[in-house]
């Protein structure tokens, strides 16, 4: 019986590979990191033959941790880093430069002139994002004008774009199938969500050539084989995701006004909003959460730059803590910070403000503030900005979801989750297995392996670690959130007046 599932997690700074049973247990796995590359201020890339032999060898890994044989898995599911840009040769299979990270900022200045001539409301109203340099088309323009040869090849159709999980399908296929996910297109601001193809407007605004472009196709759906001599016996590739969509199907928020939110280095937050695609009045994201049997459900998608950033932080920059983990020991100390606002504005502002040139400031100190205040603060400050996320989520149209789903790297910090939730007035729900994107990964493949018949098989699969039930009075969790939307605007370089 081949009734296990393996997914392959290609993140920013590791890959990870994980085989779980039909039940969502892990039976193996696998890790590596791989290099950063920092060739100039702003700019970040990362070597993608390097992560694809990496990933290789993680697949063997984590099947002999798991003790199985290639045979035995049902299917392999794909997430990835998103938005980072790969450009490779159709016929030898090379990239011809190094892959151009999401975070890199080289291509701000293309963004600003799209924006001052006035083109980001019918790129938003097409795709859902912003003319910002986090998105893939411009990082492949700029790979287009800067690599020699690269445009007229491009046009000759000797080349092809993709994001992480496109290039390892090429790769593990043996270049057979050049194909992605709607999630994936759906962040390179080429993608019409709404139409759900690559768009002629777009790729022309952006100069990218459509021969470059892959297949977009089902989360769930046939993505081909793995080449035999790769893992021993070909293994069909059934689902593919981005990072954070896969995190919203591990989580299994299958119903509109479901929200997970995942607290690593920076936090994303989702929220499935069902068929509409509501287009956000605050600068928040409009997306694919998923695509099923060609049925698009979309999402809404806010982040914060500073979450676990923050505790590492107070770690390495200041130094007052020598782990993470001290952070819940002195918050249960002192209870709440007192009063004390840390706002981590270290690179600016996120949602819902776009404040690129607010700094970080550390406000209502006194006499008796100590360590345990301050860090009782970085940690009140990752509640406070979901809040901000979730009341500009609302403000969108979107209704208050019944509770959060929370993951990722912090949330075994008891108190912040407790704190969370009295912070927001709302359930905050922490699931057993917190790997949810490697998990959503191998949801979606067993989902199209036949595993599972539907998205209710999933959710039935869901399990609850722990809840956490809003404890704090409403006027005291007003009052404590009036100060920290105070101690924003003391930091905003758009200063409101008064
Ligand atoms: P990423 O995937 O972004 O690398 P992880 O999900 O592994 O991040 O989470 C790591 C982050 O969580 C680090 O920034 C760390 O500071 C923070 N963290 C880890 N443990 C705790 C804890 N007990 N309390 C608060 N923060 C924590």
């Amino acid at each position: 019986m081949s009734d296990y599932l393996l997914a392959i997690d290609q993140g920013t700074t590791s890959s990870r590979v994980i085989v779980f049973d039909s039940g969502g247990a892990v039976c193996g796995q696998a890790q590596r990191e791989f290099r950063q590359h920092f060739p100039a201020d702003g700019q970040v890339e990362h070597d993608a033959g390097e992560i694809w032999t990496g990933c290789l060898e993680l697949c063997r890994g984590a099947l002999k941790n798991a003790r199985l044989e290639a045979r035995q898995i049902a299917g392999i599911g794909i997430t990835n880093q998103r938005e980072t840009t790969v450009l490779w040769d159709r016929a030898s299979g090379e990239p011809l430069a190094r892959a151009i990270v999401w975070q890199d900022r080289r291509t701000a200045g293309h963004c600003e002139r799209l924006r001052e001539a006035g083109h980001e409301r019918m790129v938003q109203e097409k795709t859902g994002l912003l003319l910002d340099p986090y998105f893939s088309a411009t990082k492949l323009a700029w790979l287009l004008d800067n690599v020699p040869g690269a445009r007229d090849r491009a046009r000759r159709g000797e080349l092809a774009f993709g994001t992480m999980d496109c290039w390892l399908l090429w790769k593990l296929t043996g270049g057979r199938v050049h194909a992605t996910d709607a999630t994936n297109a759906s962040r390179t601001l080429l993608f019409n969500i709404h139409e759900q193809k690559w768009d002629p407007q777009l790729l022309e605004l952006f100069d990218i050539p459509a021969e470059l472009l892959p297949q977009v196709r089902d989360s769930a759906a046939d993505f081909g084989s793995t080449q035999p001599a790769l893992l021993g016996t070909p293994i069909p590739v059934t689902g593919i995701a981005g990072d954070q969509q896969a995190a919203l199907v591990g989580q299994a928020c299958f119903e509109p006004g479901m929200v997970k939110s995942t607290y690593g280095t920076g936090c994303f937050m989702m929220l499935n909003t069902g068929d509409q695609a509501i287009l956000s009045e605050h600068r928040l994201l409009t997306t694919v959460g998923y695509r099923l049997d060609g049925k698009t459900t979309y999402a809404q998608e806010g982040a914060i730059f500073m979450a676990g950033a923050t505790i590492q932080w107070l770690r390495d920059g200041l130094r007052i803590i020598d782990h993470a983990s001290e952070s819940e020991a002195l918050a249960r100390r002192v209870g709440s910070a007192h009063g004390v606002y840390l706002v981590p504005a270290f690179t600016g502002l996120g949602a819902p403000w776009w404040d690129p040139h607010a700094r970080g400031a550390l406000l209502g100190l006194t006499r008796d503030t100590g360590i345990a205040e301050v860090v009782t603060a970085g940690l009140e400050a990752v509640c406070y900005q979901t809040l901000d996320l979730l009341e500009a989520m609302e403000a969108d149209g979107a209704g208050r979801p019944k509770a959060l789903r929370v993951d990722g790297g912090m949330v075994v910090n008891d108190w912040l989750a407790q704190n969370l939730a009295d912070t927001l007035g709302l359930r905050v729900d922490r699931p057993v297995v917190t790997e949810t994107t490697a998990l959503g990964a191998a949801w979606l493949a067993g989902l199209q392996a036949g595993l599972f018949d539907s998205l209710e098989a999933i959710s039935g699969r869901w399990r609850c670690d722990r809840s956490f039930e809003p404890r704090l009075a409403e006027s005291e969790r007003r009052s404590r959130h009036q100060g920290w939307t105070e101690a924003v605007n003391r930091i905003r370089s758009d200063r409101p007046a008064g």
